[in-house]
């Protein structure tokens, strides 16, 4: 039996990962700082652990392993990353956990490690009109991310494939754009905008505004967590490509697009107030031309999105009902 290990399996995409690897028959340690938020794991064994912290990532890695998923960091939308109020917690924090497992993993013999990277690498100059952002992965280089927690996703993805060089190891890094779904954090301001909507709509009565920041004509694409799953499986069942490699849609939508949508599932007549907040790039879109070439795979368009938009919003209409009680 394969032993995986996913570090923020506490998390949204973790949780997912392993609930995939579980289907599959693996043996799944999961680790991360908190317990997950809106369902047990499934992981056969969870250690709560600081994995800032060495010493608790060689308690977490004190067994082989024949994959390690790392998606622990310390993130959030545009609320948390473009408002310069975390940038030193983003970089330190992400940072250290990024060194300290990836050198347990290789100590530990681990033969491949994913890292999650973001979209949040690309060059600010060239995301800043809506209609043509250019996301393809070699253009992220010369480098301009437009947030630190950009910077720190492009050091380890350096990171990661500098092991690879040095060490033999066959780490995967892959750039998610915006992956959406339930069991994600919808509240509390780590929230990103599909989830901030589906809340402000679950909340508001037909007829009611919902308030926006900026104009809402930025644009973005929104990928449903299932596909981003199956996405990452796929990278790392690759004999030869490691990354970096978008995984995300290439249906790009603006902000008020992603407003009328969720209100027409909800069945709610929905007006918007566009206020001052911080907002990110103007324009955004996955490039799958290379997941395409190297894979044979990229995410499916119009129906993916729009299911995957129904089952967010259902589930947080119940999360917020459950608040409510
Ligand atoms: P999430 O916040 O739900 O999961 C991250 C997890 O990391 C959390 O459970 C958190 O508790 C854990 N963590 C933070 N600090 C820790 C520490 N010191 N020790 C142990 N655990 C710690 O976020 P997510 O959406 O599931 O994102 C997973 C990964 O994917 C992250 O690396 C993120 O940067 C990346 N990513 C996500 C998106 C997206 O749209 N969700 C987009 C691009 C990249």
């Amino acid at each position: 039996m394969k032993k995986a290990l996913v570090l923020g399996a506490g998390g949204f995409i973790g949780s997912h990962i392993v609930n995939n690897l579980k289907s599959r028959g693996y043996w799944v340690r999961g680790a991360d700082i908190k317990l997950p938020e809106f369902e047990a794991s499934n992981a056969d064994d969870f250690i709560l652990a600081d994995l800032r912290k060495q010493y608790s990532v060689d308690q977490v890695l004190d067994i082989y392993f024949d994959e390690v998923y790392q998606l622990a960091a310390d993130m959030g939308g545009a609320g948390y990353i473009n408002t310069n109020l975390y940038d030193a917690d983003v970089m330190h924090n992400s940072a250290t956990i990024n060194l300290n497992v990836l050198d347990a993993a290789h100590k530990m013999g681990v033969p491949q490690a994913f890292f999650s990277s973001s979209a949040c690498v690309y060059n600010e100059h060239l995301q800043s009109n809506t209609s043509n952002p250019d996301c393809r992965e070699e253009s992220a280089y010369p480098a301009f991310p437009d947030s630190e927690y950009g910077w720190e996703k492009l050091f380890t993805e350096r990171l990661f494939l500098a092991y690879n060089r040095q060490h033999g190891m066959k780490n995967k890094v892959a750039r998610f754009h915006n992956i959406f779904g339930p069991l994600g954090t919808w509240q509390g301001g780590k929230e990103k905008s599909p989830a901030a909507i589906c809340r402000k709509i679950a909340y508001a009565k037909s007829g009611d505004e919902i308030e926006i920041w900026g104009d809402g004509n930025q644009t973005r694409s929104f990928l449903y967590i299932d596909e981003c799953v199956d996405g990452v499986m796929r990278l790392m069942q690759s004999e030869s490509f490691n990354g970096p490699v978008n995984i995300g849609s290439d249906i790009m939508i603006s902000i008020n697009d992603l407003v009328t949508i969720v209100a027409d599932i909800a069945g709610k007549d929905i007006r918007v107030k566009h206020i001052d907040g911080p907002q990110g790039v103007r324009g955004r879109n996955s490039n799958n031309d290379l997941i395409y070439e190297k894979l044979n795979w990229k995410p499916g368009r119009g129906a993916s999105l729009m299911n995957g938009l129904e089952n967010t919003y259902k589930w947080i209409e119940q999360e917020v009902q459950k608040n409510a009680r």
